[in-house]
């Protein structure tokens, strides 16, 4: 397991790359909220990626068919703690699905299009890496997952 110090801007930027041609493709308007200091944390960077890639991913799918998609990609420190979320403005969960999503092979897509998988391993991810991933509602509507792991002020 790596343990590097992680720019969090960074590591959003290269997971939302992925998805370039995507974004475009589906005229997705891209909000990023964050300070201009760099936010910093401590783990594996490309398992910090993997969890944003299935949280965009995710975001993406449940924006089909909405007028005017807009992804916003959050982050900031409280209490110690840097805090990312990734939001959107498609359905939302449904609040009898939010004690669940987390379960291994729990999906609401169709047979072939989604495994249920993504969401129980990034939790597992961030598990391991000292955080968490949690899930609500916005109250304006659309999912908001956020990410939780400790800010390691950046060692000289
Ligand atoms: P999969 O994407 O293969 O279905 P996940 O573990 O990534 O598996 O997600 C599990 C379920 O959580 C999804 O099938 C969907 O019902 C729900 N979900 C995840 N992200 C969102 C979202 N952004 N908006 C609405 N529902 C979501
Ligand atoms: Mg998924």
């Amino acid at each position: 397991e790596r343990q590097e110090t992680i720019s969090v801007q960074a590591c959003i930027d290269y997971a939302l790359r992925l998805f370039q041609s995507r974004l475009r493709e589906g005229n997705i308007t891209i909000v990023q909220d964050w300070p201009a200091e760099t936010l910093w944390v401590k783990g594996d960077l490309v398992r910090l990626e993997q969890v944003l890639v299935n949280l965009i991913g995710n975001a993406l799918q449940a924006m089909k068919g909405v007028p005017a998609p807009q992804l916003t990609l959050g982050a900031h420190i409280h209490q110690q703690q840097v805090i990312i979320s990734v939001s959107d403005n498609g359905p939302g969960i449904p609040e009898e699905h939010l004690g669940h999503i987390f379960e291994p092979f729990f999906t609401t897509k169709a047979p072939g299009s989604g495994l249920g998988l993504g969401l129980s391993i990034s939790s597992r991810i961030m598990d391991d890496l000292g955080g968490k991933l949690q899930a609500t509602n916005q109250p304006e509507g659309g999912a908001r997952f956020t990410i939780t792991l400790p800010h390691s002020p950046l060692a000289h």
